[in-house]
């Protein structure tokens, strides 16, 4: 166990434990699935603040790697559509608030989406982000995009009136550090738009599958407001989504506030057994005798997290894996030796069950899938 990453205290509410879990999931070329390593994966709460965060940390350098990697490659809102959800509804977020228009920055920029939608109503935009998927967005950009790990030195002090970063605080190891930084290229009175995984949400949707490495805490409304003030912002916004929040935030000058108590706890407490009953619940679908021919759809975390703890006797029911997104076909499943396949292949294949390999959304894939599944009836969700 290590010391909390907000408030340093030691004592820890496990709430989800796997032995081993690849450092990396979803889809991946065939010739790299052998260097992935696996890792234990602990997430716990603490006792005293309540933040939720992994407490068997996978060392930062070997994540960095990860993330610089070829084949580390998060849903692209440009190319899937379905991180265009997300983003549409933090754009939305973003429009409710009324501001003075000026320079920005969006730190992890991946594919320059929401720079171009900033762009559009007059921003000046810059984004930092080494990611594979920043080069698409120097095409657009040029130099205004940075391919580098963002750090106070990258940029002027007090340059930008705005920063941004969404899908990274939860990626973060040293708040401190990381915040302080963001300051230093901040203007007094600046702002910050964060986008964070929402805890309740995640655990409410069945807290299995939805944890990896990469995300090193979750957050609830009480646990980042904390951490914020904390480090030098205020909150002045928060939209409790599902399954993230949005923070609005402005700099200010006060620092080290203690951190205070939240309820956070007893919700936590009252869902620590949720993910083994998530768990139960996959076992009794692969179990149940009718079920011999089982489709995966969706390559996901969870979709990692099921070949990774079904047992194999059980494993050797799954016939088809299949995912909309034309990038995945034909690579493995992390830790699966199976190709990926296009949706269609379902429309010849004989199946039992087609298990829906996601929690947040189901809708968009059920309605994408329409042409290519003959009885609904075989579509199960978890
Ligand atoms: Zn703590």
């Amino acid at each position: 166990m290590k010391n909390c990453l907000f408030c340093k205290n030691r004592g820890f509410e496990v709430f989800y434990n796997l032995k081993s879990f690849p450092i990396y999931f979803g889809a991946i070329p065939k010739k790299d699935n052998y260097k992935i390593k696996k890792f234990p994966l602990q997430v716990s709460y603490c006792k005293k603040c309540n933040l939720v965060q992994q407490t068997k940390r996978v060392k930062e350098s070997i994540l960095n790697k990860v993330y610089s990697s070829k084949y580390y490659n998060c849903p692209s809102p440009k190319k899937s559509g379905m991180g265009k959800r997300e983003v549409h509804k933090f754009w939305n977020f973003f429009r409710s608030i009324k501001q003075k228009k000026g320079k920005s920055l969006e730190i992890a920029s991946f594919d320059g989406y929401l720079m171009g939608l900033m762009k559009n109503i007059g921003w000046n935009v810059y984004g930092c982000d080494p990611a594979n998927e920043s080069k698409n967005a120097q095409r657009k950009f040029g130099k205004k995009i940075k391919t580098v790990f963002y750090r106070a030195g990258v940029y002027k002090k007090k340059e930008f009136d705005l920063i941004i970063f969404r899908n990274l605080f939860e990626h973060i190891y040293d708040y401190q550090k990381f915040l302080n930084n963001v300051s230093y290229s901040l203007k007094e009175g600046g702002h910050i738009f964060i986008d964070v995984p929402n805890i309740k949400e995640i655990i409410k949707a069945g807290s299995f599958g939805v944890f990896f490495h990469q995300h090193i805490s979750y957050f609830s409304k009480n646990t980042i407001t904390s951490i914020l003030s904390s480090y030098g912002f205020k909150v002045l916004k928060i939209f409790e989504g599902n399954p993230n929040l949005f923070i609005y935030a402005q700099k200010n000058s006060i620092k080290n506030k203690p951190v205070k108590k939240n309820k956070d706890n007893i919700f936590l407490k009252k869902n620590i057994k949720k993910s083994d009953y998530t768990k139960k619940k996959i076992i009794r679908i692969f179990k149940n005798q009718k079920n011999r021919r089982i489709v995966l759809f969706g390559m996901s975390a969870l979709a990692t997290s099921i070949v990774n703890f079904i047992p194999k006797k059980l494993k050797k029911k799954i016939i088809l894996l299949s995912d909309n997104d034309m990038t995945k076909h034909d690579k493995l499943l992390c830790g699966f030796n199976m190709k990926i396949s296009n949706p269609k292949e379902l429309l010849s294949l004989k199946y039992d069950k087609l298990l829906i390999c996601s929690y947040f959304f189901k809708k968009e894939i059920v309605s994408s899938l329409k042409n290519f599944i003959k009885d609904q009836k075989k579509i199960v969700f978890i």
